[in-house]
């Protein structure tokens, strides 16, 4: 195939134009297949931050969005789906090239369901609505429903363009103004979502996309007093620091942070499907995966062959260059989450599990250029191990057995995250008693990895708090106010 592709140097899109950074200064953006340069972008800094803030200052005060009627909004969030569907050839491209994700990912899964997100929240925006409480005949009370402002979405490289969407959709929905700041790894698609959005009719100031990095332009936004909200998705460390400097100016902050999910296999589960949950629940997107199901939970009576069936599938991907139709698995995102991949493969060894699979990075792969690591399974893993408490964000499977019911509650529940569960087996009761005593924002029976718009996800403990996805979503966007009007005795 032809892999020339030419993508024109990025810039940042501020109160409806294209603008070179104040500072003059770009970043490289790099392919994570081959280590080559993708294009320079221009990097936002703190000025930029100023007057990207001033923007939505002004347009979220003077009104064209928030002021509009929703059905409006709704049309012009329902066009950014429909630009975004003619893009997707383009799109997927582009995210592929910035992630390593294979195309058929960016392509076939990822930016149809962005496309979704955009939709679903063009319905939602005639949706909102306050109450009217009923309780006195002395006064008439009730609640408005008013857009929280300006939102700074702050957001990682897994899912650029998807988890971008997550908080776009439902903050313009609401009538907000925003700022998009994408991971410094895979700027491209989200300056591709701020033309969609000017294309499809924004008024200038109402989304902007300010490419840049987290300690400078990132940090400017979450200490800005002009900045109303923080919508952040990203580490548990960034996130904690993020509370900490938006304390200073009391702003609502929303975080989506990391996990360590539990994905519970039963005996009795239908094997086959158990098997594809597992293998997909860890490996897809090269386990760059939040919600990944990095610890597998395996009932005792079925854990050797189960282990060993996976493992086998494991050694059989096919990694290679993710524009490849043979490809199976790309490479991981950056030379630097290949190291802490790599480091958490050699604490496994060191501390005594068995590697089934993998465990290496691939330099057979495309000449040894390209970040490729082996889909790795640890078997013998125990809850102290390193690779069984920290988030690895990468192919690395641990498997825990584990004895009955009780005993698969306690060692699931034995993290400090709480974002996502996989429970696998034919037993109803038992799975319902599962989904209650999880403490995490999702559990997914007989399946893995599925989203839909309308089903909230975020996390429990210290996985985050706040929801994106569904109504719930939406309500992190709009303060509720009360109006009292006395109607006299
Ligand atoms: P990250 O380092 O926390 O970065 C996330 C975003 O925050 C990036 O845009 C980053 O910019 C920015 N940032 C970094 N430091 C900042 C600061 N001091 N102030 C403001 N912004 C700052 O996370 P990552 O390594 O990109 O992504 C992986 C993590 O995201 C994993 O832990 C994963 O679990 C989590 N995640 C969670 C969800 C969820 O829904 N719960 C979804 C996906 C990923 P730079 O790129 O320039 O550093
Ligand atoms: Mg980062």
């Amino acid at each position: 195939m032809d892999k020339s592709v030419t993508v024109e140097p990025g810039r940042l899109l501020i109160d409806g134009g294209w603008a070179e950074s104040r500072s003059g200064k770009t970043f490289a953006t790099v392919n994570p297949a081959d280590e080559a340069v993708i294009a320079q972008i221009s990097e936002a800094g703190p000025e930029d931050v100023d007057v990207a803030v001033a923007a939505a200052r002004k347009a979220f005060e003077s009104g064209p969005w928030s002021k509009m009627p929703a059905v409006e909004r709704g049309k012009i969030l329902w066009k950014m789906g429909e630009l975004l569907m003619e893009r997707v050839p383009q799109l997927s491209m582009l995210e592929t090239l910035d992630t390593g994700k294979t195309l058929f990912d960016s392509g076939k899964i990822e930016l149809p369901m962005a496309a979704q997100i955009l939709q679903f929240y063009a319905g939602a925006a005639t949706k909102i609505a306050g109450a009217t409480p009923s309780s006195r005949s002395d006064a008439f009370l009730y609640t408005l429903k008013e857009p929280v402002g300006v939102v700074a979405a702050i957001v990682p490289w897994n899912f650029p363009l998807l988890l971008a969407t997550w908080k776009v959709a439902p903050a313009l929905a609401a009538g907000c103004c925003v700022i998009l700041k994408p991971a410094s790894q895979t700027p491209l698609t989200a300056i591709e979502l701020g033309r969609i959005g000017l294309d499809a009719g924004l008024p200038p100031g109402v989304l902007q996309v300010l490419p840049g990095s987290g300690s400078l332009a990132g940090m400017a936004l979450v200490r800005h007093p002009g900045v109303d909200k923080v919508a952040f998705t990203g580490s548990t460390e960034v996130g904690k620091t993020i509370l900490r400097e938006a304390a200073g100016t009391l702003k609502r902050v929303s975080v989506e942070l990391g996990g360590k999910s539990p994905n519970i296999v039963f005996a009795d589960a239908d094997q086959e499907a158990a098997l594809r949950g597992a293998f997909s629940g860890i490996f897809y997107n090269k386990g760059e995966v939040c919600a990944a199901g990095s610890r597998l939970f395996v009932e005792e009576s079925i854990h050797e062959k189960f282990v060993a069936e996976l493992a086998g599938r494991a050694d059989a991907v096919v990694l290679g260059d993710p524009r490849e139709k043979a490809t199976r698995m790309g490479p991981v995102v950056s030379a630097g989450q290949m190291d802490t991949v790599l480091g958490y493969i050699a604490s496994g060894k060191d501390g005594g599990a068995r590697v089934a699979a993998g465990g290496r990075r691939a330099d057979e792969v495309n000449g040894g250029k390209g970040y490729f690591v082996r889909p790795t399974v640890f078997d013998g893993v125990t809850p102290e191990m390193k690779i069984a408490r920290e988030e690895i964000f990468g192919p690395v499977l641990s498997v825990l057995p584990f004895s009955d019911v009780s005993d698969v509650i306690a060692k699931a529940n034995g993290t400090i995250y709480g974002l996502a569960a996989g429970v696998w087996t034919k037993d109803v009761a038992k799975a319902h008693k599962l989904a209650r005593a999880i403490r995490s924002g999702t559990v997914w029976i007989n399946t893995y990895n599925l989203y839909d718009p309308a089903l909230p996800f975020g996390g429990f403990k210290q996985s985050g708090f706040g929801r994106d996805l569904g109504h719930e979503a939406i309500d992190g966007y709009l303060e509720t106010k009360s109006v009292w009007i006395d109607l006299g005795r």
